[in-house]
C-alpha cells in the first residue's frame, strides 16, 4: 500500500491522481490533500477520502477532525511514503525540497520545481537518496523508454502538438483572444498550461524540466511537432535506435505509471487507443523563429542560473494579462523577452536568490504591462529592499 499526500489536489493533475486512488484502492491510500482557493472540491474530497491531514487557504466547513497543516509539514507527514507534486507555480518548490528531506518519494507535475531550481532540487535529491519521478506525459514517455537500457542515450525527442495555432500567421497570433487560447485541440489541462502550451512556452520548460530529470545537455534534447499527441516522446540511442512510447493523451496514464513504477498495474478505466480510428501519425521539425516563448525558454535554460526563475514568474504574470484581455498573446513572449533582457543573472543561485529574482520578474513584468505608470528598469541590487 502506498500512502499518497496530493499537493494540489483540486486542479486538473489533482483530481485525476484521485481518479486512480479511487479506482486502486488496494494498492493506494490518500493522507493528506493540500488545495487552495476550491474550498468547495476540497471539502467534497475530504468527505470522500477522509485524509489524515490537510491544507488550504481556509479551513473547510465540514465536520472533520484531520490535522490543518501547511503543505510543508503535509509533504514530509511521517505517515506519508509518496508526494504527487501538482501545484501551480512556484508553490510546490518548498514543500518539494520538504518532501525530499524527508526521503519521501517524489512525483512532479509542477514544471515550476524544476525549472526554477532545477540545480538545488536534483543535489537535494541524490544526497538524500530520493527519486524524482516525472507525470508530465513527455517526461514520463522518456522514462519509460529509458527503463531496462544499460548505455546512456544520445538523444531526447520530446513531442508537442504545436497548440491550435501552429498554422497561424504573425498577424493570426495578435488576434487571439483568451477564449481560443482556452481551447487546447487534445489535452484538457489547466488555464495557464493550455495557454502556455499554446505559445509552445510549455514545451520550453519541459525541454528545462528534461535537461534536470534525465542529465542531459540542451544540445541533445529535440523537439518534435506530432499533432495526434499519440507519441508523447522518443529516445535515440547510439546505435541509431530508436524508442517511443503511445498511448491516448490522457494524463491519467502518466499519472498511474508513476504511481505503480517499476510495476504496471490493471486499471479497466483507462482508455486504450482505438487504432480503427488513427489515420496517421505526423511529425514535422519544431519552428523556432515563428514562437519566441519556445527560444526564450530554451535560450534561459541554457544561461542557467536565475534565468530560468525569471522566465517562469514573467510568463506567470503575461498569460494573467492576456487571459484578463490587457495585452494580446504575441505580448506574452514579448513581456517574457523584455523581462529576461532587463534581468542581470546570478550564477548557481540559492533559493533565497531565486526567490528573489522571482519578486524581481513579477514586478519587472507588471511595469512592462501597457498603462502601467512605471517605467521598467532593472533594479539596482537584486532582491534588497523591494
Ligand atoms: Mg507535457
Amino acid at each position: 500500500m502506498k500512502r499518497i499526500a496530493i499537493l494540489g489536489s483540486t486542479g486538473s493533475i489533482g483530481q485525476q491522481a484521485l481518479d486512480i486512488i479511487r479506482a486502486l484502492p488496494d494498492q493506494l491510500q490518500v493522507v493528506a490533500l493540500a488545495g487552495d482557493k476550491n474550498l468547495k472540491l476540497l471539502e467534497r474530497q475530504i468527505r470522500e477520502f477522509r485524509p489524515k491531514a490537510f491544507c488550504s487557504s481556509a479551513k473547510p466547513d465540514i465536520d472533520y477532525r484531520g490535522e490543518f497543516l501547511s503543505m510543508e509539514e503535509i509533504a514530509s507527514h511521517p505517515e506519508v511514503d509518496f508526494v504527487i507534486v501538482a501545484t501551480s507555480g512556484k508553490a510546490g518548490l518548498s514543500p518539494t525540497l520538504a518532501a525530499i528531506k524527508a526521503g519521501k518519494t517524489v512525483a512532479l507535475a509542477s514544471k515550476e520545481v524544476l525549472v526554477m531550481a532545477g540545480e538545488i532540487v536534483v543535489r537535494e535529491a541524490s544526497c538524500h537518496g530520493v527519486r524524482i519521478l516525472p507525470i508530465d506525459s513527455e517526461h514520463s514517455a522518456v522514462w519509460q523508454c529509458l527503463q531496462g537500457e544499460e548505455d546512456k542515450a544520445q538523444r531526447l525527442l520530446l513531442t508537442a502538438s504545436g497548440g491550435p495555432f501552429y498554422r497561424y500567421s504573425q498577424s493570426q497570433l495578435a488576434e487571439v483572444t483568451p477564449e481560443q487560447a482556452l481551447r487546447h485541440p487534445v489535452w484538457k489541462m489547466g488555464r495557464k498550461v493550455t495557454v502556455d502550451s499554446a505559445t509552445l512556452m510549455n514545451k520550453g520548460l519541459e525541454v528545462i524540466e528534461a535537461h534536470w530529470l534525465f542529465s542531459f545537455t540542451f544540445d541533445s534534447i529535440g523537439i518534435l511537432i506530432h499533432p495526434q499527441s499519440i507519441v508523447h516522446s522518443m529516445v535515440e540511442f547510439v546505435d541509431g535506435s530508436l524508442k517511443a512510447q503511445l498511448g491516448s493523451p490522457d494524463m491519467r496514464l502518466p499519472i498511474q505509471y508513476a504511481l505503480s513504477y517499476p510495476r504496471r498495474w490493471p486499471n479497466s478505466e483507462l482508455p486504450r487507443l482505438d487504432w480503427s480510428k488513427i489515420q496517421a501519425l505526423n511529425f514535422e521539425p519544431v519552428d523556432y523563429g515563428r514562437f519566441p516563448c519556445l527560444k526564450s525558454a530554451v535560450d534561459a535554460g541554457k544561461s542557467g542560473g536565475t534565468y530560468p526563475a525569471v522566465l517562469c514568474a514573467a510568463d506567470e504574470v503575461a498569460v494573467e494579462l492576456f487571459l484578463s484581455h490587457r495585452i494580446s498573446f504575441t505580448g506574452i513572449a514579448r513581456i517574457v523577452q523584455e523581462t529576461l533582457e532587463r534581468h542581470r543573472n546570478t550564477a548557481r543561485p540559492s533559493l533565497e536568490e531565486i526567490m528573489a529574482a522571482d519578486t524581481w520578474a513579477r514586478e519587472c513584468a507588471m511595469r512592462s504591462s501597457p498603462g502601467h505608470p512605471e517605467e521598467a528598469e532593472q533594479p539596482s541590487d537584486l532582491g534588497r529592499g523591494r
